[in-house]
């Protein structure tokens, strides 16, 4: 595709398609971004009325473990851009797709391979590229875990190599613990049941999401770097809870977070926006892991900057110019589902809304559990401590309640 050069009608032969593996919050978002430039958007998920589907031109339901109904669905829709919004995909498929030239896979298919399991990317990071990290190691029975832990010493982290955020995630302080964290890493893990890895625990001032964009010059057509300003952001056993932009820094530690950021990106490649995640103890900084997508603890970006992060990574895939630029301080803070119900309701939205600078975004899953994300409250302020103050008020606001009549 000539991305950059022009953008077709939807649903004509002149279209560009995009297709969203994944189709949450996030790339509900992405999908936004895009309709606004007149993209044709497939969304892919394993459930119907995914929120992406809810505002796509097409909506496919598929198990994108599956590789060969991957590729299938890719032959079928003939998308110029495949666009992952989750890790639990079958990138051996993407790396076919990219291979056979069907489509072009965001940000590359190898970018997904390597990120998917953190044994790629801890290597790659460290290993490659000598970036600071955590000490760590890998183990796959309970026997070289312990080996690992007296490698890597006390207080450590356990996590499944192939998991998401804080699944099968234990903080270990002992020998007594090793046992439980093994077996919590099990159950926990998406696929490749039984391998882990240790990292030291690091205790750091605070972490950080530094959202990195590779986007082509307007002028030149040359990929460069643009830097968001760094997403501050609170972590609850292992889900964020809130995130605020600009976290403030020393420029020592900005500068090195920059430095991470471009080398750990450059090394994937390709075009898009990535989360990249870093831990922050006053000048030192040590990377944690990246996701070659946009990151939850970003959709702050969407009151707090001119362009979100989420409108960054369609322009950066369509290969158009990018503008980071920070309008105010602003704070994201989560709203769960609070209950186990099919429709649920909200209340307290007007109050919410009340708020001053606030601003909401339900999400429109057709579930919810007590623990899942349903929607994020938004605010600006004069200082990220009142845009906290505020995103967490309006989020207070909303109340779950059974979408039942009563
Ligand atoms: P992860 O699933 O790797 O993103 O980890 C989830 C959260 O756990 C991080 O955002 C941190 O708050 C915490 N965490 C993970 N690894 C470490 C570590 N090595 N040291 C300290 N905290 C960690």
């Amino acid at each position: 595709m000539q991305t950059g050069q022009r953008l077709g009608t939807p649903l004509s032969p002149s279209a560009t398609r995009v297709m969203l593996l994944g189709a949450g919050e996030l790339g509900k978002e992405v999908i936004i971004a895009l309709q606004r430039l007149g993209v044709e958007v497939i969304a892919v998920d394993r459930y119907p009325h995914a929120p992406g589907h809810q505002v796509a031109h097409r909506a496919h339901v598929i198990d994108m473990t599956d590789a060969a109904a991957l590729y299938a669905l890719v032959e079928q829709e003939r998308p110029h851009l495949v666009v992952p919004e989750i890790e639990a995909i079958a990138t051996d498929a993407l790396a076919q797709i990219e291979a056979d030239g069907l489509a072009e896979v965001i940000p590359t298919a190898r970018a997904t391979q390597l990120t998917m399991n953190r044994e790629g990317i801890r290597r790659l990071a460290a290993e490659t590229l000598g970036l600071p990290t955590s000490p760590y190691a890998f183990a796959d029975s309970l026997d070289t875990l312990r080996a690992g832990i007296a490698q890597v010493g006390f207080p450590c982290v356990v996590k499944p190599v192939m998991s998401s955020s804080g699944k099968g995630q234990s903080v270990l302080k002992s020998d007594a613990d090793i046992e439980p964290a093994w077996q919590h890493a099990l159950a926990g893990g998406r696929v490749n049941h039984g391998r882990v890895i240790v990292e030291g625990f690091v205790t750091f001032d605070y972490e950080i999401t530094l959202l990195t964009v590779r986007a082509r010059e307007p002028v030149s057509g040359a990929l460069h770097t643009a830097f968001c300003e760094p997403v501050g952001h609170l972590q609850v056993a292992g889900d964020y809870v809130e995130s605020w932009q600009p976290q403030p820094m020393p420029p020592l530690a900005l500068a090195r977070s920059r430095e991470i950021a471009q080398q750990i990106t450059s090394a994937l490649g390709g075009r898009g926006l990535f989360g990249v995640e870093l831990f922050v103890r006053g000048d030192e900084v040590w990377f944690s892991e990246v996701s070659p997508r946009p990151h939850d603890t970003g959709l702050v970006t969407l009151c707090s900057q001119r362009f979100s992060e989420f409108e960054l990574h369609a322009r950066a895939i369509l290969g158009l110019p990018v503008d980071t630029t920070l309008l105010a301080p602003g704070a994201s803070a989560v709203i769960y589902g609070g209950r186990d119900e099919v429709g649920i309701a909200f209340e307290g939205i007007a109050q919410a809304l009340a708020v001053p600078q606030a601003d909401l975004r339900l999400f429109g899953k057709p579930e919810s559990f007590v623990r899942r994300r349903m929607g994020v409250a938004l605010a600006t302020g004069a200082t990220t401590t009142e845009a906290r103050e505020r995103a967490r008020q309006a989020a207070a606001a909303v109340q779950p309640v059974s979408g039942q009549p009563a």
